[in-house]
């Protein structure tokens, strides 16, 4: 028997729709591009998002058609988050940090009619427009007096699709199951592979995480996504925050650790949100400054594995960390780690011993871990295998891939995740590496996430990477890449010996090579692809591993 109540889609015109009647006054600051810092409302943000769609029509954009976006975290890029996905089109992302290569394959994949980039990325667009697809439009997010001169280029104007328009939109009835963005993982062997969010998936995305973290996600809360709104939708944070009323602090394109400390000063910021190694920068800050930005209370660490000395640092100073784990194709929040709430009073060591985890799940995502042949393993602590993932929020197939399809799914179409892990008897995660990351010595593995995280506690360290080198006689051995901290010293003896009272000493890296900075992928974290490739002739010492 059914049941009688009404069933009106989920759509992503709503979440702004209800901002704009409820948190009026719900600010976004955007550090633009011209150089000045911009202050608008959600009630404003409505308007014009209303005005966008009209440009966008009459530009003669559909239900369905792709629309990129190539540009920083900003009030443009986030009406046009809107914007897009309220007309039926979809917003497409492209990270720009991308090689070219890598663009041009998603532009063409995607098949992108209209793309919207930031003046910054001008002269790159110049370069690479001979190659893009015939009949793709751009669009200069600036106003007249900004825009720049683009030889080979024919660049529209973004205020001038606003301009004139009335602010009021009749956003069409569109069925929840509509694809609404679409995000390519920046894909560390073949090419990008792309996730169709949907309005449904992304609503409940929103509305999962605003009961996930309600100490952050509330009215009156300023936020800082230092996550990129190309990095899987800055984690749902444009919707989650207009649906709960907290105000959006965009940062542009200065993410270095005064730049970042500065606006946070200024702007009051309570919680910022941001992968790991931008973290270590507002962390030398901090140092530097002998405080914390006024108002900072909370800090949302994910993307990469927050290394033990960074939950602790910012723990010691009063910041809540809360470690999320998560992908691109899970919109992307699967765990947070803020603790239940018989932990939170723990000491200091023993709270940050919990929140080296990846923490529980949130509602909606199911997780399960396996051996290698399928068979579930039990959630012990203690037995580590793949993860897989399933919920509303997680993709069912990437876009147009049929080739990345076949290996992304097992038989019970369950989302395999590329991690291993375990998971204990309260549901809590921990990440063990990512497959490929693991180290596979001699039948066994050594998890680079744990000998990291050691290392990372040496105070003459600013970051580091253990990667797995082959080896003839163990199939792989640990190599640790150093990157010391300005004006200090890890010496490898230390190092060793640090590591020793951890590990058994077939776990311990075989050397330790010292490098001036570490590479990142193109979200920000350390590339261990790329550290694989540079040391994969490196002679290791011949150790004895007794
Ligand atoms: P990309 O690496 O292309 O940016 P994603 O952002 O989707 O793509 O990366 C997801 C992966 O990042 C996860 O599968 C996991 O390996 C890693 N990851 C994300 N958050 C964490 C975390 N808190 N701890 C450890 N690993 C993490």
């Amino acid at each position: 028997m059914e049941g009688l109540m009404m069933n009106r889609s989920l759509k992503i015109a709503d979440i702004l729709d209800f901002a704009s009647s409820n948190f009026p006054k719900g600010e976004i600051v955007s550090v633009r591009t011209e150089g000045d810092i911009h202050r608008t409302t959600y009630r404003e943000t409505a308007k014009r998002t209303a005005q966008l769609a009209r440009g966008l029509n009459g530009l003669g954009m559909e239900r369905g058609d792709r629309i990129a976006t190539l540009a920083w975290n900003g009030y443009r890029h986030l009406e046009l988050y809107y914007a897009i996905s309220g007309i039926g089109s979809v917003c497409h992302t492209i990270n720009p940090r991308l090689s070219a290569e890598q663009m041009l394959y998603i532009v063409h994949h995607a098949k992108d009619r209209l793309l919207f980039t930031d003046v910054t990325f001008v002269p790159l667009l110049q370069k690479l427009a001979p190659q893009f697809p015939k009949d793709m439009r751009i669009v200069a997010m600036t106003d007249r007096a900004h825009m720049p001169t683009a030889e080979g280029l024919e660049l529209l104007c973004y205020e001038d699709l606003l301009d004139g328009q009335p602010d009021q939109f009749d956003w069409p009835d569109l069925a929840e199951n509509t694809a609404a963005g679409l995000c390519y993982t920046s894909g560390t062997t073949g090419n990008p592979k792309g996730t169709l969010y949907t309005h449904r998936s992304t609503v409940l995305h929103a509305l999962m995480a605003g009961i996930t973290l309600p100490n952050v996600l509330r009215e009156g809360r300023r936020i800082l996504p230092v996550v990129p709104l190309f990095h899987v939708n800055a984690w749902g944070l444009p919707y989650a925050a207009p649906l709960t009323g907290a105000s959006l602090i965009f940062p542009g394109p200065k993410l270095d650790g005064k730049s970042l400390f500065d606006l946070m000063d200024q702007e009051k910021v309570y919680s910022a949100w941001g992968v790991p190694t931008v973290w270590l920068g507002l962390l030398g800050q901090i140092r530097a400054e002998g405080r914390n930005p006024d108002g900072f209370g909370d800090v949302v660490v994910g993307g990469s594995a927050a290394p033990r000395s960074m939950i602790e640092a910012f723990e010691k100073t009063g910041v809540n960390v809360c470690h999320a784990w998560g992908m691109t194709e899970m919109s992307p929040i699967g765990t947070q780690g803020n603790l239940p709430v018989e932990l939170s009073d723990l000491p200091l060591d023993k709270r940050v011993e919990a929140k080296s985890s990846q923490g529980r799940r949130v509602f909606g995502v199911e997780l399960k871990i396996t051996d290698d042949d399928g068979n579930r393993l039990p959630h012990d602590g203690k037995s580590p295998g793949n993860l897989f993932v399933r919920g509303n929020t997680i993709t069912c197939g990437y876009f147009e891939d049929e080739g990345a399809n076949n290996e992304a799914f097992d038989a019970e179409g369950w989302f395999k995740t590329g991690d291993v892990a375990t998971i204990d008897e309260n549901g809590f995660l921990l990440i063990t590496d990512r497959a490929k990351d693991l180290i596979k010595s001699g039948g066994e593995w050594i998890s680079s996430l744990d000998l990291e995280n050691v290392v990372m506690s040496h105070p003459g360290v600013a970051s580091c990477a253990v990667i797995a080198v082959p080896h003839e006689k163990w199939t792989e051995r640990p190599l640790l890449v150093v990157q010391a901290a300005a004006g200090a010293e890890a010496p490898r003896e230390e190092l060793i010996e640090m590591l020793s009272r951890h590990f058994a000493k077939w776990q311990l890296p075989d050397d330790v090579v010292y490098v001036d900075s570490l590479p990142l992928t193109a979200t920000g974290k350390v590339s261990k692809l790329t550290l694989r490739q540079q040391f994969a002739e490196h002679e290791m010492p011949e150790v004895s591993l007794g």
